[in-house]
């Protein structure tokens, strides 16, 4: 046979095959089109959340029933609380329109968002891939199909997330992997890993499936048990009068700066609810939290530098972990600014300076700057020699994040912190809850001369003062 034929042959045969391995992977896990597919489901979930460390995350241990076919998901599962002798219950449906999640604790689905409805396609795969391999058949003009020595894999973008799914000789998932762009941490990868598999008749079944998240960062698991087919409708959820999915809306940016002295600017990130601070030393400029992203970020130097022109910036100082406070801090660090942090968070910042941002690259991805560091664990001053700001670690006293940081101004008698005093602009005034007055308590111990107290988040919503004096803190520590 001519050469050239019969290579033509081998990879017509080769890309059948191939194509292929979707078809079967979804003939192999597919309930009948008269049926519906039920198992029962025990997660072990880790919420990543805002919480004390970063990487700590809320634990919970639900189990549960899930109901499944092409375009129809349905969970239905339950948390038993024994320290408050109560069971709460949680439900999940999905159809190509709708998704109504009632979360536990609340009994009526939450407000939706477009993109979360239009994912939920993936993150169902953590329970089944049914409804992910269906809409792939369904897109087959979009898929990136590549084969390798031992799997098969299909790439689909969804939104802004790359999803693989990787098929093996016997045309069952090994994992399914999901890559996006987030806003903090750049290329972000979950992936979901298939295994013990069973079958219940012609139906594969996996029993274990591994979910990782934040590139390895978080791993959570899902079990699946006692499949088997229901001929008659599952049990749907009714769908609220009023439902809506909420379409994604773009935040208008709106930055307004002030000079409070010749020392202290205030910049206003009104779109993100959040203050920030600058700070003029002789030569050179301390910033003080940025929210979110590198957009900010930048935004915020080239505010700075409007305040204050004329001055580099030396430091770039957060007050924790959280996302409203360190998340512009590539920025700074393309900027060439020394970013003052606590020392325990010193891994944590390495990886948001280190990870790439190839699917949304910023300043520092574009322009690779090393990450320059000054560590603190309780104190830190820094001067020019005439004009004094003080870092001090209050950490767990404000029963909020174990790195909380304040920052103080002798001067100016005045502290600057993260969202620790939540006193109402109008109405009565209330007790101090348990971060106004561990504040109150480390000012005190630390014998730091505090007249009045500036806060960066939030500054709008909640109604709530920013602008805060001693004597009013005072008034809620003294109620008893
Ligand atoms: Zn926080």
């Amino acid at each position: 046979m001519h050469y050239r034929l019969l290579l033509f042959i081998c990879l017509v045969t080769l890309q059948a095959s191939a194509k292929d391995a979707l078809t079967q992977a979804y003939k192999r896990y597919a309930a009948p089109s008269n049926a519906t597919l039920q198992f029962a489901v025990q997660d072990s979930s880790r919420l990543f959340a805002h919480t004390a460390r970063p990487w700590l995350t809320y634990n919970r241990n639900p189990s549960g029933i899930c109901y499944v076919s092409d375009t129809f998901f349905l969970k239905k599962d339950s948390i038993i609380s024994q320290k408050q002798n109560m069971v709460f219950h949680a439900a999940t449906q999905y159809t190509p329109s709708q998704l109504l999640i009632t979360d536990f604790g609340y009994d009526k689905p939450q407000t939706i968002s477009r993109r979360e409805l239009d994912e939920y396609v993936f993150q169902s795969a953590r329970y089944s891939p049914i409804l992910l391999l269906h809409y792939y058949l369904q897109h087959k003009d979009k898929l990136t199909m590549k084969k390798h020595r031992k799997q098969t894999t299909y790439t689909l973008p969804i939104g802004e997330n790359r999803v693989t799914i990787f098929i093996n000789a016997e045309n069952l998932i090994d994992s399914i992997t999901v890559q996006y762009p987030h806003y903090l941490f750049g290329d972000i990868t979950r992936a979901f890993t298939y295994s013990s598999h069973t079958t219940l008749g012609e139906i594969a079944i996996p029993n274990d499936i591994r979910i990782t998240s934040f590139n390895g960062h978080i791993s959570e698991r899902t079990l699946i048990s006692a499949p088997t087919l229901i001929h008659t409708p599952p049990p749907a959820q009714p769908v609220p009068a009023a439902y809506a999915i909420q379409e994604e809306k773009e935040d208008t940016i709106q930055v307004q700066s002030e000079r409070y002295n010749d020392h202290i600017g205030f910049i206003h990130n009104k779109h993100t609810d959040s203050r920030t601070l600058v700070v003029s030393f002789k030569d050179f400029l301390v910033v003080m939290e940025a929210p979110l992203n590198s957009e900010n970020g930048t935004r915020i130097i080239a505010e700075a530098h409007k305040l204050f022109p004329g001055k580099p910036i030396r430091y770039f100082a957060y007050s924790h972990h959280h996302p409203h406070y360190l998340g512009g801090v590539r920025s700074f660090i393309h900027n060439g600014a020394t970013i003052l942090s606590q020392d325990s968070n010193l891994h944590y910042l390495q990886f948001i300076a280190g990870n790439p941002h190839t699917m949304k690259p910023d300043s520092l991805q574009l322009q690779p700057k090393p990450l320059k560091t000054e560590l603190y664990t309780d104190k830190k001053e820094i001067t020019d020699g005439e004009y004094t700001m003080q870092i001090h670690l209050i950490g767990n006293k404000s029963s909020h994040a174990y790195d909380f940081a304040v920052f103080y101004f002798p001067e100016e008698k005045l502290l600057f912190e993260g969202e620790l005093i939540w006193i109402k602009k109008e109405g009565e005034i209330a007790k101090a809850n348990a971060r106004q007055l561990g504040l109150y308590e480390a000012v005190k111990e630390r014998g730091l001369d505090v007249k009045t107290f500036v806060q960066s988040w939030p500054l709008y919503n909640y109604n709530l003062k920013s602008i805060i004096s001693l004597k009013e803190l005072e008034e809620t520590v003294q109620i008893k």
